[in-house]
């Protein structure tokens, strides 16, 4: 048995959540889901980086403390993620002193008796949007090209981590150990290396950021985001405390970071060269995403298209997997993708509800009132034909492309489609006619299980009408999809379907 430890960016909650943290959870999700029914052993985290100047200035502008601000927004995300069905098994908030703050303040410890923490008068120019000091190169006509406006030059006491000497070693690491899925961004991060590599701030003046973790020793000081953020991936394990977590998802386990292109950089450089320094391997696999734009232009307030993920799942009735369908099958892992209200009710109309709904309830009303009783006929060509379904499908997976595993589940579907109308069982009478909708409800166990990861409550339900008895658990984190289950004619219970009812219903209103 594999064990797997995943997670994703931390989320900022200086506001309500956007499609692109629905984008990233929801990737994280289908994964870890189909590690789990694989019966791997893993854990999965998800949270909130809740410290730093947007947050502190957000606050003031709002005329509440940080703490009331984050008290406020972190809900949201936790809700949203719970309606579109996230199993994280936890939600890791850095403003959480008991689990989050000891494991980051025992880091910064381990990092300064290395030695590669200095104290040092630094003059920079600071970008409050970016939140961070930007160098002369970053600048477009002097102004921070994503903000627009011109940085500030400040002068303060910071302490740094000295990243310029791991150049040659990340270069080693990036190379060997440590691997980021797609490749063409693993190109992107190793051309930066050739450029070497600054130090980099690791903290600041409480005077000009007080919402953060006091530096250990350092009282007028407050760490910057690096050491406070991508900590939680450890501090949720218990790692460096005698909490009671498990660090042996780290130790012993394959370690996978979802993120967003945006902050790739920090996640394949800074990350793995502090760990280093604390003692800790470096992670496993970086899986980077891209962005969603909204009707093929960038989501902004001022274009008036920003997408709200609770007007999508309010669209489909609170039902999330619509949504979890469109983000899978439509966006390639890595790539940049786009969200469209009619792009989605198509997909809804023509993949969910016409061709997979309609071939399940076909087959069921037949099955029903024939009451035909179970009988997979068990025939070379059948059980070749699953095994390779299975195949392709984990292969996709081994790989990351969830959108190569979940269209060929949509391509089986309409070769089904299609199957059914020229095998027309509603011609045949007797056996002949039972057997050809005992091998399409057989065929739709197996479309029910593979589809499992990426829609679970549809597919839960696809199962239950089919009556088989598994059903009832295909939702709990421990159901694994056995060998048995992934052949022909696995299931040896299996006597009759259950009660036909409508799967996808159609969308209240029109395509806009
Ligand atoms: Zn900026």
């Amino acid at each position: 048995m594999s064990r797997q430890y995943v997670t994703t960016a931390i989320d900022y909650p200086n506001a309500a959540p956007h499609m692109g943290h629905v984008l990233e959870k929801v990737l994280a999700d289908v994964i870890v889901r189909y590690f789990r029914v694989r019966g791997d052993d893993v854990r999965f985290q998800i949270g909130t980086d809740e410290h730093g100047i947007k947050i502190q200035q957000q606050a003031e502008k709002e005329k509440v403390t940080p703490s009331v601000l984050v008290e406020r927004n972190v809900p949201l995300f936790q809700d949203l993620y719970a309606k579109l069905g996230i199993s994280a098994d936890i939600f890791m908030r850095t403003s959480d002193k008991q689990m989050h703050w000891e494991t980051v303040q025992k880091l910064w410890e381990k990092l300064q008796k290395a030695g590669v923490l200095e104290k040092r008068t630094y003059t920079g120019l600071y970008c409050s949007g970016c939140e961070r000091f930007v160098t002369k190169k970053d600048l477009v006509e002097g102004k921070c090209p994503d903000h627009g406006v011109a940085p500030q030059e400040v002068k303060e006491e910071n302490w740094f981590f000295v990243l310029s000497k791991e150049t040659e070693w990340l270069k080693g690491l990036l190379k060997k150990e440590y691997t980021i899925i797609p490749s063409f961004r693993e190109n992107e991060t190793l051309a930066l290396l050739t450029q070497g590599l600054e130090d980099v701030s690791f903290s600041r003046p409480k005077s000009s950021l007080s919402w953060g973790i006091p530096v250990p020793g350092d009282t007028e000081q407050t760490m910057y985001v690096w050491c406070d953020a991508l900590t939680n991936y450890l501090s949720g394990l218990g790692y460096f405390t005698d909490h009671d977590a498990d660090a042996t998802y780290w130790d012993d386990a394959t370690v996978t970071h979802v993120i967003g292109k945006d902050i790739a950089r920090f996640h394949a450089l800074i990350w793995p060269a502090m760990l280093k320094h604390a003692g800790v391997r470096a992670p496993d696999q970086l899986l980077i995403h891209g962005f969603l734009t909204s009707e093929g232009q960038k989501m902004s307030k001022t274009l008036g298209n920003v997408v709200k993920p609770d007007d999508v799942l309010a669209h489909f009735g609170g039902n999330p997997d619509p949504l979890r369908f469109y983000l899978s099958s439509e966006v390639p892992v890595g790539n940049d993708g786009d969200f469209s209200w009619k792009r989605i009710d198509e997909l809804y109309d023509s993949k969910l509800r016409n061709q997979l709904g309609n071939m399940l309830n076909r087959v069921l009303v037949m099955m029903k009132k024939d009451d035909v009783k179970i009988s997979i006929n068990d025939t070379a060509a059948f059980r070749d034909q699953i095994i390779e379904e299975w195949k392709q499908y984990d292969a996709a997976f081994a790989g990351f492309e969830l959108q190569k595993a979940i269209q060929q589940v949509t391509v089986w579907i309409d070769r089904m489609n299609a199957g059914f109308n020229t095998s027309a069982p509603w011609k045949l009478a007797g056996a002949a006619r039972a057997n050809v909708l005992c091998e399409f409800s057989e065929m739709l166990r197996h479309v029910s299980l593979m589809l499992l990861p990426f829609i679970p409550t549809s597919a839960q339900a696809m199962s239950v009408q089919l009556g088989l008895s598994y059903a009832g658990k295909m939702l709990d984190k421990n159901f694994v999809i056995t060998n048995e289950m992934k052949q022909w004619g696995g299931v040896k219970d299996w006597k009759t379907v259950g009660e036909p009812s409508i799967l996808f219903p159609p969308l209240p209103k029109p395509l806009s």
